[in-house]
């Protein structure tokens, strides 16, 4: 679905600071918030100028009744505010990214496939599926812990839970990555998902 492919976005300096599916991509644009860049050509267009644009058959593009629109590839913001920072979403897989796959009792490093998540205060006494209320936990400390609270059981957290500030960052899978981005991404940097 070209809908669901992935736009680079490149911020006012023209760095590269994440990617976006190409229907985000186009409501930027309708919004003015950002501009597309032509892969070939290095030039800067809008929303107008862009639909103006005839896609080649080869190329991929939008269809509507009424016009191909060539899909943006290159996503230039033109405001600093275009892309609100997003708050990082509840799951298992991002508590144990915020932990760094360490259990907050013991400090251990099981596998991932050993690693559970543990509400500090039991979900039976009222604990909340929080960010605040929810750590990795070995299979042994969990089992230690059982339905108490680490006051009763004799755990202690090594640092109280937070709701993390950061985004996660995602490697973009290999056959979403698009040649024209190349020469705006150093070797080595990680896209975050926006
Ligand atoms: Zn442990």
């Amino acid at each position: 679905m070209v809908l669901e492919q992935r736009a680079l976005i490149l911020n006012r300096s023209w760095i590269a600071i994440g990617t976006t599916s190409v229907r985000m991509a186009l409501c930027l644009m309708v919004r003015a918030a950002a501009h597309a860049v032509d892969p070939v050509q290095g030039t800067v267009h809008d929303f107008d100028s862009w639909s103006r644009m005839t896609a080649l058959e080869a190329e991929p593009c939008v269809r509507t009744v009424r016009f191909r629109l060539r899909v943006p590839e290159i996503l230039l913001l033109s405001r600093y505010d275009a892309i609100p920072r997003r708050r990082v979403s509840f799951s298992r897989r991002n508590v144990y990214r915020r932990d760094r796959y360490t259990c907050q009792y013991c400090g251990a490093h099981p596998a991932e496939n050993a690693l559970t998540v543990d509400h500090v205060i039991p979900r039976s006494r009222g604990g909340k599926t929080t960010w605040t209320n929810c750590v990795v936990s070995c299979a042994r400390c969990n089992r230690r812990k059982s339905n108490r609270t680490p006051e009763e059981s004799g755990v202690r957290l090594i640092r109280p839970p937070q709701e993390p500030t950061w985004s996660p960052c995602l490697t973009i899978p290999r056959d979403q990555r698009r040649s024209s981005w190349d020469p705006f991404i150093p070797a080595g940097l990680r896209l975050r998902e926006i």
